[in-house]
């Protein structure tokens, strides 16, 4: 499997569910609910995190939250979610390149992407790896953009202290259930501004503001206390569960960091990462074989190896041809050849070193 769950120990979970016998209260800010945001702004380092049904609507709801309009410069090298999220507000995205050393937004080619319809950039920390939030935010504050970032893929990154979390007017996290940390499913927007917190309250219920008064027509985003409970025990042992994916990253990168024609994403300087994933990007005319050869060799031995992310969102179906991948040449061309190995919680070395040896016994 190219990822597996983490999971708590049954009898943990169980524990942490047998009150909602008692209370009967399973959804709506239960207490479970209530205590999961306090930890998450402990463990995160930050205020204002909000809790949603998934990571998705948690960015649906951001957008909502600061009412954006016109057109958002992100980048098309991330999941569908992001894109999707910006075109059913009603806005236009606005595709960017990314660098190729660490994958996230190319900060060089933002500014010539500023028109007067930009509200917003909504760059993603690919892979775990942060984007240079110092760059965009001095392009944002210089032409009064909000940043948003999609932080599905950070959970926990650390950048001199400051945790990736706290980047941004406003973040996204991702609890889906092959995330670093998990709720199941579940999500969280996380805001600078208190106030913007008490707006997303309202967001994810519905547009309600008190029990018979409604702002405006929202909908339902809210996270169930099953899930919540979930999050909390998963919380308790998130610390050993990154040092277990660690352990097997720092593995791939021994043995694949020197074999001619891979490239490994980037270490960046400073930042701790949470080793979400472990990307490879094959350079067919150096390496001697494509990505392709890779995936079939190692499905071969009942390997899983996902293209990730491929295609580019801007060249999904639904854009008509709108956009074109020639307009963001180094995307393009990672999206083609970057490949994500096995990497979860558990994983062993041993398994790490087979993986390896089928990738360089291809080219021997
Ligand atoms: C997982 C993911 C999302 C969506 O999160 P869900 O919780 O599955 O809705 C969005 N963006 C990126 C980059 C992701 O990896």
């Amino acid at each position: 499997m190219v990822t597996r769950s983490s999971m708590p120990p049954m009898q943990e979970y169980f524990d942490e569910i047998s009150s909602l016998w008692e209370t009967r209260w399973l959804t709506n800010s239960g207490e479970k609910h209530m205590e999961l945001e306090k930890r998450l702004c402990e463990y995160l380092g930050v205020s204002n995190v909000g809790l949603c049904v998934n990571g998705h609507m948690a960015l649906e709801c951001i957008l909502e939250v600061f009412d954006l309009k016109g057109e958002v410069i992100t980048t098309p090298f991330t999941f569908v979610s992001t894109t999707n999220a910006i075109v059913r507000r009603g806005l236009t995205p606005v595709f960017c390149d990314i660098n190729d050393r660490d994958f996230t937004i190319d900060v060089n080619k933002i500014e010539s992407l500023i028109t007067e319809k930009t509200s917003a950039i909504m760059p993603v920390h690919v892979y775990g790896n942060l984007c240079d939030d110092e760059k965009i935010r001095k392009i944002a504050d210089k032409y009064n953009l909000k940043v948003i970032y999609d932080a599905a893929h950070a959970f926990g990154v650390v950048k001199n202290g400051v945790g990736a979390a706290a980047l941004g007017d406003a973040s996204m996290l991702s609890f889906h259930a092959t995330k670093v940390f998990h709720t199941i499913e579940g999500g969280a927007a996380i805001f600078k501004d208190s106030e913007n917190y008490k707006k997303l309250g309202y967001c994810k219920n519905f547009g309600m503001t008190g029990p018979e008064d409604l702002a405006f027509a929202g909908g339902n985003s809210k996270m169930n206390e099953f899930c919540a409970a979930m999050g909390l025990c998963n919380l308790r042992r998130i610390d050993e569960s990154i040092a277990s994916r660690k352990e097997a990253a720092l593995r791939y990168r021994e043995r694949l960091q020197n074999v001619k024609g891979l490239q490994l994403a980037a270490v960046q300087e400073g930042v701790k990462s949470n080793y979400a994933y472990f990307p490879i990007v094959v350079k067919a005319e150096e390496f001697g074989k494509t990505r392709e050869d890779i995936v079939s060799a190692l499905s071969e031995s009942n390997i899983g190896a996902r293209r990730y992310f491929y295609p580019l969102t801007s060249s999904i179906q639904s854009f008509n041809g709108a956009y074109r991948s020639q307009d963001t040449p180094v995307a393009n061309r990672i999206s083609q050849n970057v490949l994500c190995l096995p990497l979860y919680e558990g994983l062993e070395t041993a398994t790490v070193d087979r993986i390896c040896d089928i990738i360089i016994n291809l080219v021997r």
